[in-house]
């Protein structure tokens, strides 16, 4: 599916579900199982060397993750694998423990400090999300990533080096964007979504880690890497528009709450207007629930 083309609820595929089809080939021994545009389905990523292969993200839950651990496996034919998650959110790295023992995963520090800190309680949040989501979350262990690295880590698969980054805080405090150098890739994690509003997860007052005036700086910087591939969190892989069009919007985001705001609007009001302003310039991106989440963030913020 093409960025335009305007996805009803009743075309989306099973939610929650991890599928391995329509598996992409973007570069030499470089695949993504792509989301489908499916609820709480993630982009996943799997990057190969000669000794060694990197899996990005785990799918929601233990039997989302039995599939892609055996779909690795397969693909691994026999090389080592690790795993790594962009940030803590369940549908990314709440499979984890079905990993233990099979391969070694790895996560930035702050990442793996706010999986310790939150993960419970995201757990029992998602649980409430509905009835699917809660099936998917059933047998759910959180675990303690093999190996917790500070500052960056470039990790070496045989013959091809992968970089993995913590970016700051953003969509969450502990987001980690993968480049693959060789290939001119990335993959951002939910600080990138395709076809789609910002995912702002901003529940006052149990979860506000969310920061948009970090997310402007942190796509400010992944836009001047210039990469030519960037998978998203969730929603089709394209170029470095997928990067520009998420900055610009976080700016437009930003800017229209602000004046609002300054003009002495409360929240409330400049919630709903910048809704309406922002449907009215995306009309085709789905997800509208999530601008109101991102003024609310927003108006409590001020700049860095
Ligand atoms: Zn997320």
């Amino acid at each position: 599916m093409g960025s335009g083309c305007v996805m009803r609820e009743e075309d989306r595929p099973e939610p929650g579900v991890v599928e391995i089809t329509g598996v992409r080939k973007l570069a030499p021994d470089l695949v993504v199982v792509p989301d489908r545009y499916a609820l709480l389905v993630p982009n996943i990523g799997l990057i190969g060397g000669t000794h060694s292969v990197l899996v990005v993200e785990t799918g929601l839950g233990p039997r989302n993750a039995e599939k892609v651990l055996e779909f690795a496996a397969g693909y691994a034919h026999g090389r080592r694998l690790y795993l790594t998650t962009t940030h803590f959110h369940p549908e990314h790295a709440f499979g984890a423990s079905v990993f233990a023992g099979q391969a070694t995963y790895l996560a930035n520090r702050v990442q793996a400090d706010e999986l310790a800190a939150k993960g419970a309680a995201t757990l029992e949040q998602f649980r409430g999300l509905g009835e699917w989501v809660a099936r998917h979350l059933e047998g759910v262990e959180l675990v303690v990533p093999d190996v917790v690295y500070d500052g960056s880590c470039d990790l070496d698969l045989g013959g091809r080096l992968v970089q993995l980054r913590p970016t700051g805080r953003g969509h969450t405090k502990g987001d980690q964007v993968i480049t693959v150098p060789d290939a001119g890739l990335m993959f951002t994690g939910d600080l990138v979504e395709a076809d789609q509003f910002a995912i702002f997860p901003w529940f006052p007052p149990y979860e506000t880690d969310v920061s948009g005036v970090g997310w402007i700086e942190v796509m400010q910087r992944l836009t001047g890497e210039n990469p030519r591939v960037v998978v998203p969190g969730h929603g089709d892989i394209g170029g470095l528009e997928r990067l520009t069009d998420v900055r610009d919007y976080l700016r437009d985001l930003r800017d229209e709450t602000w004046r609002r705001r300054d003009a002495g609007l409360d929240e409330d009001a400049a919630a709903a207007e910048v809704r309406a302003v922002m449907i009215g310039r995306h009309p085709d991106w789905a997800q509208p629930d999530w601008i109101e989440s991102g003024v609310r963030c927003l108006y409590t913020e001020h700049a860095a």
